[in-house]
């Protein structure tokens, strides 16, 4: 693949040439390019700035052979647009699928190379080297770029860890599955410029800006967790490992395609209602949409998302972990190491949680008891064997430790044994009380 690039534009018209040729120059790093409307090209077809401000006009031929007078046309629209903006350096460029006369070649010559001159071949190099695929007319998207990512040994040191907080670890060992996928992402950031107009004027003047993630298979918006998980604070980029390519979901979508809905939804989020007074003092409403083209789409980087499935096993139990890495932070979407196997409630800490030692179920504080003779052993509220005393149940671990303290209990003393079941006491001393103040009130 990497030697054989796809670099198809034969099937374009002249129109989505210029688009994508805007496309390539915005990857090459020139800014506020804007593609002149097929109406009123003045002698050129995109305008943009290279980082010094300098104003490029650059002329899209696509077709085979470009002549002398496009390189003269395009340096009369040069003259104009130095005229409109004296205090800027105005440059000309003319991009061509094809090839350039040798009649053109001299004349740039003469005029002393002031206008870059793009072959159909310095083109695809130009692809080549900023990785830029096109097939259709469209950039695919073929990236390894990627987040810091952990290995499958720090991914299970990490899981050691969180269990090792659950109470009652020691009784099991997990054995785990992992598995690596790379999800396919995009992340946009954008600016929103337009006025709306009405009989009597401007009446709303909107400047905004904004950061869009997509998945790159669903074309869906990221989760919210999931973007800020990513695109806030230190982002740690890093190649994907040659031996992990094989974990990469490939992108369903097109840049065009991704750039297109994004922009879709940028219109709907950016649409807003003012109201304003007319000239005979009525106050109307009005709807304020941006045009595709108020929308400036500043930045677009393609890249995976490191996300670990992992499979836990704990005794007979199954537990799903699912997370996403990025450096030495997961953000997990699903933690079943947090979620009671009895009641399914998912709780905060894993401190929370209790592992029974008979059937692996890690278990909320709702669904575990402690052994009432060895004061330590959590039980899962399944497995408990319960002894009842007079009233109260007491439960234990195993069945040993049951007829032990049934044992013990049985010896004692009448009062001790009723000391243990401390619901029949104090039944017993509230008994007592009110016979007592029976007994004082029937005398007085
Ligand atoms: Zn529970
Ligand atoms: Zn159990």
């Amino acid at each position: 693949m990497k030697d054989n690039k796809p670099f198809e534009i034969d099937n374009l018209d002249g129109y989505q040439f210029e688009e994508l040729i805007a496309k390539i120059m915005k990857k090459k790093g020139y800014e506020n390019i804007k593609v002149t409307p097929k109406s009123r090209d003045e002698g050129k077809d995109i305008l943009m700035e290279n980082l010094e401000g300098d104003l490029i006009l650059v002329e899209c031929k696509h077709q085979k052979f470009v002549g002398r007078p496009v390189i003269q046309k395009l340096q009369g629209a040069m003259n104009f647009e130095e005229m409109k903006n004296p205090n800027k350096e105005v440059k000309g460029m003319i991009v061509t699928s094809g090839g350039f006369s040798k009649e053109a070649l001299d004349y740039n010559k003469k005029i002393g190379q002031s206008i870059e001159l793009i072959s159909g071949k310095k083109l695809r190099d130009i692809c080549k080297k900023l990785d830029i695929f096109i097939l259709n007319g469209k950039v695919q998207i073929i990236t390894n770029n990627s987040f810091k990512n952990f290995t499958e040994n720090e991914i299970n040191d990490n899981i050691l860890k969180r269990y090792s907080k659950i109470y009652g670890n020691k009784a099991h060992k997990i054995s785990v599955k992992s598995q690596l996928k790379f999800i396919p992402s995009c992340f946009l950031k954008y600016n929103v410029n337009f006025n709306t107009s009405t009989s009597i004027g401007c009446v709303d003047n909107y400047s905004n800006s904004g950061k869009k993630a997509v998945h790159g298979i669903t074309g869906d918006n990221l989760d919210d967790g999931v973007h800020d998980f990513y695109f806030s604070g230190n982002i740690d980029f890093e190649e994907i490992d040659k031996n992990k390519l094989i974990n990469k979901q490939p992108y369903e979508f097109t840049e065009n395609d991704i750039e297109e809905q994004t922009i879709e939804s940028i219109i709907d989020e950016h649409t807003h209602n003012i109201s304003y007074t007319g000239n005979n003092n009525v106050t109307y409403n009005k709807e304020c949409i941006p045009k595709k083209r108020d929308i400036d789409i500043k930045k677009f980087v393609a890249i995976y998302l490191p996300f670990w499935s992992n499979s836990i096993k704990i005794s007979k139990m199954s537990y799903n972990q699912n997370c996403y890495v990025k450096g030495n932070k997961q953000h997990h979407v699903e933690d079943e190491l947090k979620k009671c196997k009895i009641c399914k409630k998912e709780r905060n800490d894993y401190e929370d949680m209790s592992l029974c030692p008979e059937c692996g179920r890690i278990v909320c504080d709702n669904h575990v008891k402690i052994d009432y003779l060895d004061k330590k052993t959590p039980i899962c509220t399944i497995h408990a064997k319960p002894l009842k005393l007079y009233i109260q149940n007491k439960y234990f671990a195993t069945k040993e430790n049951r007829n032990e303290y049934n044992e013990w209990w049985k010896s004692k003393k009448f009062f001790q044994k009723l000391w243990e079941d401390q619901i029949a006491f104090w039944l017993s001393i509230g008994g007592i009380i009110l016979i007592f103040i029976f007994i004082i009130s029937s005398f007085t």
